[in-house]
């Protein structure tokens, strides 16, 4: 009973915290309206950007694709998990991505948990920005290398860290687009400093991939970078709308990750179904400039028509726009008036984000119309007005 006594008293600190975590349940496909817990609920929480998760093409692909190959692939991909149409995705990914290679994962979790152990170990350095994804904090602890924190997007804060590491190998790791801000990581500079201290540097792409760049090719492309030493990771279940994600990069290094990742190696293989209907994604993203201009649109009528006095819409160029409020209580709050009056905006507090900077997160999607926006914006005056 010590166990389960301890477990109790854990869980005792954490309500008196107020940091107990509920789901709610969804009762419609992902989309701006949902029933939600019963309630007919506007959505601004999911990474659906451009719309795709519910998209009639997709739930058709998926059908085409369990008609074609069943259910599961039965064994890991080096066993005999891996199917003529996992083949096919990784090649079109490669194509898409501009990178010669990719890898095919589950999902982006197990893809980061995986990649800089196989790059890097004991005696080696990883440095990371201090924002990045919990994914990636816990892949850089799983590799038993330094973990250096360089202060959010400060490159020269890591120059100097790099200038000063004795380490034999050393990877630089940044998110694309970073998850709780919207901002863009300051790809240019960190590849020019990888270069110039012998680095790899791996960019999670998962906000980017889709919504970015040319033909939504990414945070990667968007800046016309591409080197040898540069790891992209996208993510196949936000703006690709299914569930998935893959590494790209140059043919060698990602031989060696499919080798060596022992995420890859002891885990079953994604259902080719899902693979197939992958495929469709990518050809909605590859043609989807009309999605990426509506969110463009979404995000233009937010910052022209939000005047906000004591919060602060962040100058994010994506569609993750957060309303930086700052106290923890006054951030959950705003989202306990917003959910009152039916509109869902989740509050991001500590530790996710830094101590005083607790916020309301919107995501904006390509399913949303204008006059959700609208309602957005006057749900935020009228709720911060509200003394
Ligand atoms: C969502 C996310 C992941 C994890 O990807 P999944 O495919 O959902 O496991 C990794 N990195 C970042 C930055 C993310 O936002």
């Amino acid at each position: 009973m010590t166990l389960l006594d301890h477990l109790r008293g854990e869980m005792a600190e954490r309500a008196a915290k107020a940091l107990i975590r509920r789901r709610r349940t969804l009762d419609t496909p992902c989309g701006p309206h949902a029933v939600v817990d019963g309630r007919e609920m506007l959505t601004f929480c999911s990474n659906d950007y451009l719309g795709l998760a519910a998209h009639p093409a997709l739930a058709a692909a998926l059908k085409e694709g369990v008609a074609r190959w069943g259910g599961g692939a039965g064994a890991a991909h080096l066993v005999s998990g891996h199917y003529a149409v996992h083949e096919r995705l990784e090649a079109r990914l490669a194509e898409f991505t501009g990178c010669e290679r990719t890898l095919f994962f589950s999902t982006g979790y197990m893809v980061n948990m995986g990649v800089a152990a196989a790059l890097v170990g004991r005696g080696d350095a990883i440095f990371a920005d201090r924002l990045n994804h919990a994914s990636l904090v816990d892949g850089a602890l799983l590799s038993r290398a330094e973990h250096h924190r360089y202060p959010h997007a400060d490159t020269a804060a890591l120059a100097r860290l790099l200038a000063a590491s004795t380490a034999r190998r050393k990877l630089i790791v940044t998110d694309g687009v970073f998850s709780m801000d919207g901002d863009i990581a300051p790809l240019a500079e960190l590849l020019a400093l990888a270069e110039a201290h012998d680095a790899w540097l791996l960019v999670d792409d998962a906000h980017g991939f889709g919504v970015l760049g040319p033909q939504g090719r990414g945070a990667l492309a968007a800046a016309g970078l591409a080197h040898w030493r540069l790891l992209m990771v996208g993510t196949l279940g936000k703006a690709a709308g299914l569930s998935g994600a893959f590494v790209a990069g140059q043919g060698e290094v990602i031989e060696w990750l499919m080798q060596t990742m022992r995420t890859y190696l002891f885990t079953t293989g994604a259902p080719p179904a899902l693979a197939h209907a992958l495929l469709t994604a990518i050809d909605l993203i590859e043609h989807g400039d009309a999605l990426r201009a509506r969110l463009t649109a979404h995000r233009q009528q937010l910052h022209d028509t939000l005047t906000l006095h004591r919060w602060q819409l962040m100058p994010s160029p994506t569609p993750i726009q957060p309303v930086k409020i700052g106290d923890n209580a006054a951030a959950l709050a705003a989202a306990n008036a917003l959910w009152d009056a039916g509109l869902w905006v989740p509050a991001i507090r500590p530790p996710t984000v830094p101590p005083g900077t607790a916020r309301l997160r919107i995501s904006l999607s390509a399913a949303h119309t204008a006059d959700d926006i609208a309602r957005l914006t006057e749900s935020l005056h009228r709720i911060e007005a509200q003394p």
